[in-house]
């Protein structure tokens, strides 16, 4: 594969980047907590004196300065120091997949609570908080569900999770954002809570390339946790009552199970609705054909005939590569779609290379696949060397990249023509190593061994690497 135009961005994050990120974040927050301190105590002077327990004051100004001016300065010095462009997307795309993502979320809140039966009680540990929630609960609905999922949406998905994804592997990615957005919460209870929901809002990012789901679960989540507070009058409620490590062991792995379903389901039922549609720049019904039979489930391949009925395209490129990238651009810039462009030429030794480029026109400016045969054979005749080979250029534009991948099948001409199907000059291409021609194959066949089909499998590998979320319309 080579990418025509490719962007020269730096590999952001390293791991010392996390660990920076995550600094800077705890710098920050001292550096805002220790002048409100000051400030808080000033004002407080009286009271202090006296002898009034810190615990005893009311803190919310503090906590909620502590929390969003530190966030927000964070992520602002992450995009200017790594000099990236996150573009934070939050349209609401794709809406038939939040019940499959609601489902999912609910399922890893019983995850969650069975991990919990495993570890000390949190009680005392978010005493605090769960005063700050009962004393201000629409300050603390402010800051918990609507500041905190924003923020750290456009922080762990929006910008860590986007570019780890351009480094690691999904899975590894998603991993690692979940594992630093876990301990970003400085406790284990909300490691093993904001860790699972990670993964899950990881997921969706990755799968969707919006934060619409994530940001919307992040606030469905601390919403909740805050009604329980308000109802329950404690953080930790137990909602299921656990009497055993084996029942916790056995609620972790039905609701793993049950989460990984819902994210199935949603992978075989709801997403293929979503796929992208991709025109090929090619009104060669075979060539349709062909690349249909090859192209992955998640692309739906049209004609450009769809598009525009009797479109002609020019070709008058000086080589394969030129005449493949001129093709799509004149459908990507007239409709605004992304294409896929093939162009193919046969090129024979006993003629330097010839026809190459110009296989299409080599009887004239109006030939047809018949009298290209027969000038072929006649401009053979008499050649002992019949080595040919096919070659295609493959040229994919997706959104505002484009991407070249080329398939060569060596093979010879014969003296006469056999076979009836196919196209073009496969009647007279013997592929090294077969005894049919190209056009005694069926498509199944010629696609294994073909200059189309091996361009087809560089693009369908590629495909396997790229952001699945590229793949949705
Ligand atoms: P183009 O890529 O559409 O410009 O095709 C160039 C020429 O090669 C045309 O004459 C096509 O009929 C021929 N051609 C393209 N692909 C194949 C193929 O897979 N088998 C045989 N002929 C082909």
């Amino acid at each position: 594969m080579h990418e025509i135009f490719p962007s020269k961005k730096k590999l952001f994050p390293r791991i010392e980047d996390l660990m920076g990120i995550f600094a800077i974040f705890l710098i920050l927050t001292i550096a805002v907590v220790i002048p409100a301190v000051i400030v808080f105590a000033l004002l407080n002077l009286n009271k202090i004196k006296e002898g009034a327990d810190f615990k005893s004051f009311d803190l919310i100004w503090m906590f909620f300065v502590a929390y969003i001016i530190p966030m927000l300065l964070t992520i602002y010095l992450v995009i200017r120091h790594y000099k990236i462009s996150p573009r934070f997307e939050f349209r609401p795309r794709y809406p038939g997949l939040l019940p499959y993502a609601l489902v999912a979320w609910v399922l890893l809140l019983f995850v969650e609570m069975g991990i919990t039966y495993f570890l000390p009680d949190a009680e005392s540990k978010f005493r605090m908080m769960t005063n700050m929630v009962l004393n201000h609960p629409v300050l603390m609905f402010f800051l918990l569900s609507v500041a905190a999922p924003i923020l750290e949406e456009m922080l762990f998905r929006g910008i860590i999770l986007k570019y780890l994804l351009k480094k690691y592997r999904p899975l590894t990615a998603i991993i690692i954002s979940s594992l630093v957005f876990g301990l970003f919460h400085m406790n284990i209870w909300q490691f093993v809570g904001a860790g699972l929901l990670g993964m899950l809002l990881g997921y969706l990012y990755w799968r969707t390339g919006t934060l619409f789901y994530p940001v919307l679960i992040h606030f469905l989540n601390n919403t909740l946790a805050l009604f329980m507070v308000l109802h329950y009058k404690t953080m930790t409620p137990g909602a299921l009552e656990l009497h055993s490590a084996g029942q916790a062991l056995l609620l972790i792995i039905v609701a793993s199970a049950g989460a990984a379903l819902a994210l199935y389901g949603m992978e075989r039922y709801m997403i293929p609705r979503f796929r992208r549609v991709i025109y090929l720049a090619s009104g060669n019904p075979h060539k349709l054909d062909e690349i249909r039979a090859l192209i992955p489930p998640s692309i739906r391949l049209e004609s450009m005939s769809a598009l525009a009925p009797d479109l002609a395209l020019e070709e008058t490129g000086k080589d394969l590569a030129a005449n493949s990238l001129q093709k799509a651009m004149q459908i990507a810039r007239r409709f605004g779609v992304d294409v896929l462009a093939d162009d193919t030429g046969l090129e024979v030794d006993a003629l330097g290379g010839a026809p190459g480029v110009h296989s299409a026109r080599f009887a004239g400016p109006d030939a047809t696949d018949e009298l290209n045969r027969q000038k072929l054979l006649e401009v053979l005749q008499g050649h002992d060397n019949r080595q040919a080979r096919f070659r295609t250029v493959l040229t994919l534009n997706l959104g505002h990249r484009w991407f070249r991948f080329e398939g060569i099948a060596p093979g010879e001409i014969l003296h006469a023509p056999q076979g009836e199907g196919g196209f073009g000059y496969d009647p007279l291409f013997r592929p090294d190593g077969l005894e049919p021609s190209y056009a005694q194959m069926s498509t199944h066949d010629k696609n294994r061994i073909s200059h189309r089909g091996r361009a087809m499998q560089k693009l369908i590998d590629f495909l396997k690497k790229f952001p699945p979320s590229r793949l949705l319309g």
